[in-house]
């Protein structure tokens, strides 16, 4: 393939990512934005693999390696739950990492690769070696981190090291001053230490960060790192020289970063504490233990109770969580939905940008459950008719509906805004026991007046209210 038709070819790549990332802002075209960014990508590679900078010597390796990368891949992809998703891309994103920093070594030992670049521009190529390098590390052992804590393999409990400010601050002079022990080397092998050096400096920081945060604030982890991932796969297009990889990258830092921001303002936290890391934890005391003790009694309701309720209602407002994930109840949430709105039951749906564990992750799942759109409303477009509504059921959620975000400064999710379920007439809450949810936080919805606990799976608790409602 000429070297214009491989430009060609990476304009119109670019050109479908971009029209896949304006699909997926919105759920109704966000199944076209995911066929555009599959063909962008198709594209892309074969671009690459038959542009002018791979020789036919290469293509056995190429073949191979992608071959190995696709079955682990669809192994991956088929094995994973949909409850398994977010821990699955905190891993993708360690990989991009890992990438960069192979790619920045290959890049710098490879003798043939260092020839190209003689004065200025051998400065410039060795900062993009090194930052490259940098960006991976962090990415890498950050979202390694984040897949433990969000798998439960590692504690979702801030660990919060005397002085973490300072190591940081050490970390970053220590990194600083190595890059001009790297740029001013004379050749490759004294040039290997300060790599080495920042290499395991930035891979400590990663770790550092993302231990320092607690189990609220994970979301806001989450899409950071998807934002350094982009950046990491952008400084390996400078690596290599390969304009796509660049644009690409941006693409995904960019809009990891938007999301960031806007995962923030639903957390009620600041953007630059979040890119210090360890953010979330100041001024509040120190998080509740996972599983933090009740307090005070609670009143259970069965699900023909539940049933009654929700007959008699008006305006019924359905609040998912991570356990409607966990039990899949979806669909029987969709069939109770159409039961009551045949029967002139006005049934909205209130989603919390942080809901489940992964951004988006509600909506995933009521549009598979094929929710229509137009019932399913954000956080601040609802929360000021839970005064007007009759029953607000909260299903396998948790943390997004807990008071003690507004009321409690001493709580590790104060300020946080929630969906404020208890204005409702009456509040049911669907789930197994008491235990708390992800931010480990002990929850005061339960034991009001106004509320009912259903407890029980969410599947099976709404199959047996589907066939109260039905009888
Ligand atoms: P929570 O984790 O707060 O609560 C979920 C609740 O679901 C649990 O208390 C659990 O109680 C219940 N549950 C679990 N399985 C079932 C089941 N089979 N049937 C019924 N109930 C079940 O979830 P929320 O969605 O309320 O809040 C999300 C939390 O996750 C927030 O703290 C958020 O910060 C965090 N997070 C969010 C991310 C995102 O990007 N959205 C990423 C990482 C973390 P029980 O065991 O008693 O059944």
């Amino acid at each position: 393939m000429s070297s214009s038709l491989a430009t060609v070819s990476y304009i119109v790549a670019t050109i479908l990512f971009i029209l896949s990332l304006g699909g997926l802002s919105n759920p109704e075209t966000s199944r076209r934005g995911n066929l555009y960014g599959i063909i962008g990508m198709t594209l892309a590679v074969l671009a690459t693999i038959f542009g002018p900078h791979v020789t036919p010597s290469g293509y056995a390796w190429i073949i191979g390696a992608m071959a190995v990368g696709a079955t682990i891949g669809l192994y991956a992809a088929r094995i994973v739950r949909m409850t398994q998703m977010p821990e699955l891309v905190a891993l993708m994103h360690s990989l991009v990492g890992i990438a960069a920093v192979l790619v920045g070594f290959a890049n710098y030992i490879d003798p043939a690769a260092a020839g190209q670049f003689t004065g200025a521009e051998k400065t410039i190529h060795e900062i993009e070696i090194y930052l490259g390098i940098l960006i991976g590390a962090v990415t890498f052992s950050g979202s390694l981190i984040a897949f433990g804590k969000l798998a439960g393999k590692i504690s979702g409990k801030p660990v919060l090291l005397p002085g973490r400010h300072f190591l940081n601050l050490a970390g970053l002079v220590v990194v600083i001053w190595f890059a001009g022990a790297f740029i001013n080397a004379h050749d490759v092998a004294q040039g290997m230490t300060p790599l080495y050096v920042m290499t395991a400096v930035s891979l400590l920081f990663g770790i550092h960060m993302v231990m320092a945060i607690g189990g609220a604030d994970m979301p806001v982890v989450v899409s950071m790192l998807n934002s350094y991932s982009g950046w990491a796969a952008a400084a390996t297009g400078f690596m290599l020289s390969n304009d796509l990889l660049i644009v690409t990258g941006a693409l995904v830092g960019s809009s990891g970063a938007i999301l960031s921001y806007i995962m923030c303002r639903a957390m009620n936290r600041k953007f630059f504490s979040v890119i210090a890391g360890g953010f979330g934890t100041e001024g509040s005391a120190a998080p509740a233990a996972a599983g933090a003790q009740p307090a005070g009694e609670v009143t259970a309701i069965s699900a023909t109770e539940t049933a009654e309720l929700l007959r008699d209602a008006k305006n019924v407002v359905i609040v998912p969580g991570y356990g409607m994930a966990v039990a899949q109840a979806q669909h029987t949430v969709y069939e109770i939905t159409k039961f009551l709105r045949d029967k002139g039951v006005n049934v909205r749906f209130g989603i919390h940008p942080v809901a489940g564990r992964m951004p988006g992750h509600m909506n995933v799942l009521l549009a598979e459950a094929k929710v229509p759109y137009d019932i399913v409303l954000e956080m601040d477009e609802l929360n000021e008719d839970f005064p007007d509504t009759d029953v607000a059921m909260v299903i396998g959620a948790n943390d997004i509906v807990n008071p003690s975000a507004l009321e409690d400064p001493s709580s590790p999710i104060a300020g946080m805004p929630v969906l404020e379920v208890w204005k409702a007439k009456i509040s049911i809450v669907m789930k197994r026991s008491m235990a708390s949810g992800y931010a480990g936080v002990d929850n005061p919805l339960f034991y009001k007046e106004n509320n009912r606990m259903l407890f029980g799976d969410a599947k099976k608790m709404l199959d047996e209210v589907m066939a109260a409602l039905r009888s």
